[in-house]
């Protein structure tokens, strides 16, 4: 709608005066589109010492992590629960173990722990997690296979969020950032109530997207270097029955043993090697975007299947994800019918679920202060200021971390280069692909998360800056919290 358009619709007109809107002018500057120019606006102010942006995989973590080191702490988070990805696309939480199952001779260490690990401990107890049981094929990739109930992460961690003390602020945006003199001062947020400034003296960036880092200044790129995907849960099926079909086939590539519906030892995982499917499955199956790897906590649902597609630009224009959305929506359909038609046990599948919008891999790629390389992290390079260690790589098992071994997160990789109170924890950090692949697992973004949220707070209550934060008091915090360092 153009603006002549939208006045004669009425709604410009309806307003009366452009100042109802705060409006102050509106035009075309040469080869642009048509922009307004919002008036300045009064509008109402909170303070809290940390805002953390985002409450998905890393942002919980942040919050629980900032709240508990004694900031005042306030959760902004546009859906109404908090998860994220975790609870939108990814099969598995990859992972908190090293790869010693590829590697005989090599310790089993559990090498992330603190809130990540406290949270899916408590996720297992009541049924909302298998725990961290082995793979008994295919732990090449990984040596375990920790899964859980979407729906059951999505209520811990908003429990978890609010024992911590932490404010949520839920069905909100993060829309703009007011920043000078490469510090930031406040946020603005949107929800149903309106807008509001929220001032604070740290933040942490962990929206995916980076659209705090983003409005407050940050340099950065956007690579589209990954399927964006929308993932649908599958009812009515039996993941034994896909487990012998895979045999049959000769095709599988992983399987997972552990809880299922209140028994042990039963099937949670299958890969498959499309390669060696039936064509005419196969051949469909991939122009869906659709692979064959799934996990499950019960009987007759398989968790999550990727239907997924390339998008010609970066996941943050806004028509062209508009249009990737219905497509991967037709194509969840179609891929329930194919597995309806194909597959033995899911003759009377349905949509169960599927993820509220899609899921990217990499939206923005914020500029830190150091960049990780591939390199570092399949030769296992720790460094000075060590935030966590981690051992897995989404490209298992053509790279893998030193002979089964960890790599460090240096405090620096999360520091936003140039702007001195904002860290960003998740998807938005490490340059290289390969190197990516890597640090964007869900558990990785998880200890992100408790580094950042941690530095955020030590930086927001002793008064300075996240350069300045010493790091041995950091690391004190970061062991007091359970963070286990190699
Ligand atoms: C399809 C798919 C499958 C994957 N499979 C696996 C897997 O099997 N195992 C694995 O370990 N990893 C997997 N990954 C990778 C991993 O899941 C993600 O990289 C990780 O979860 C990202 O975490 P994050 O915290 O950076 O982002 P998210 O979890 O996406 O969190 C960002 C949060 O910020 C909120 N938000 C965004 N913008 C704003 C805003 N402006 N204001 C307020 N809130 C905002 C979002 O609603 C969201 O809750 C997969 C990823 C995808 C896309």
């Amino acid at each position: 709608m153009n603006r002549r358009q939208f006045s004669k619709s009425g709604l410009f007109a309806g307003l009366g005066a452009a100042s109802a809107i705060g409006l102050a002018s509106c035009g075309k500057e040469a080869g642009s589109a048509e922009l307004f120019r919002e008036a300045a606006k009064k509008l109402p102010a909170i303070h809290y010492d940390v805002v953390i942006a985002g409450g998905g995989t890393a942002g919980v973590v942040a919050a629980i992590a900032a709240a508990r080191n004694g900031a005042k702490t306030l959760l902004v988070e546009s859906k109404g629960y908090t998860g994220g990805i975790a609870v939108e696309g990814g099969t598995a939480i990859h992972s908190f173990y090293n790869l010693w199952k590829a590697f005989p001779g090599v310790e089993k260490r559990k090498v992330v722990r603190g809130i990540p690990e406290e949270l899916i401990d408590r996720l297992t107890k009541i049924g909302g997690a298998s725990g961290y049981p082995e793979m008994s094929l295919g732990y090449d990739y990984d040596s375990v296979c920790t899964c859980i109930d979407t729906e059951m992460y999505k209520l811990i961690t908003m429990e978890m969020i609010h024992e911590a003390g932490v404010t949520m602020m839920l069905n909100t945006m993060v829309t703009d950032a007011l920043a000078e003199n490469g510090s930031v001062q406040a946020i603005i947020t949107e929800s149903h109530a309106g807008r509001q400034v929220v001032y604070a003296k740290a933040f942490v960036d962990s929206t995916g997207y980076a659209d705090l880092a983003a409005r407050a200044g940050a340099e950065y790129t956007e690579p589209n270097d990954y399927a964006v995907v929308n993932s649908v849960g599958i009812g009515n099926v039996s993941i034994d029955k896909l487990h012998q079909w895979l045999a049959d086939n000769d095709a599988l590539e992983q399987v997972c043993e552990g809880p299922r519906s209140g028994e042990a030892d039963k099937i949670i995982r299958v890969q498959g090697r499309m390669a060696k499917l039936p064509k005419e499955f196969a051949d469909d199956a991939m122009g869906l975007g659709t692979g064959i790897v799934t996990t499950t906590l019960h009987d007759n649902y398989f968790m999550f299947i990727k239907c997924g597609m390339k998008m010609p630009v970066s996941p943050t224009n806004t028509l062209e994800a508009s249009k990737t959305e219905l497509e991967l929506r037709r194509r969840m359909y179609k891929t329930v019918e194919l597995f309806k038609k194909h597959i033995p046990g899911c003759e009377k599948a349905f949509m169960a679920r599927t993820s509220p919008s899609l899921t990217i891999r990499r939206g923005r790629l914020i500029a830190c202060n150091y960049d990780l390389s591939h390199d570092e992290i399949i030769s296992g390079i720790h460094f000075d200021d060590d935030v966590f260690s981690y051992g897995f790589h989404d490209n298992a098992p053509k790279y893998t971390i030193n002979n089964g071994g960890t790599y460090g997160m240096p405090y620096r990789a999360l520091q936003v280069k140039g702007i001195d109170n904002l860290l960003v924890a998740g998807m938005m950090i490490t340059s290289n692909h390969n190197a990516h692949m890597s640090t964007r697992n869900t558990v990785s973004c998880m200890a992100q998360g408790q580094a950042a949220g941690t530095a955020a707070a030590l930086c927001a209550l002793n008064g300075t800056t996240t350069g300045k934060l010493s790091y041995a008091t950091l690391r004190q915090a970061l062991e007091k919290g359970n963070v286990y360092f190699e």
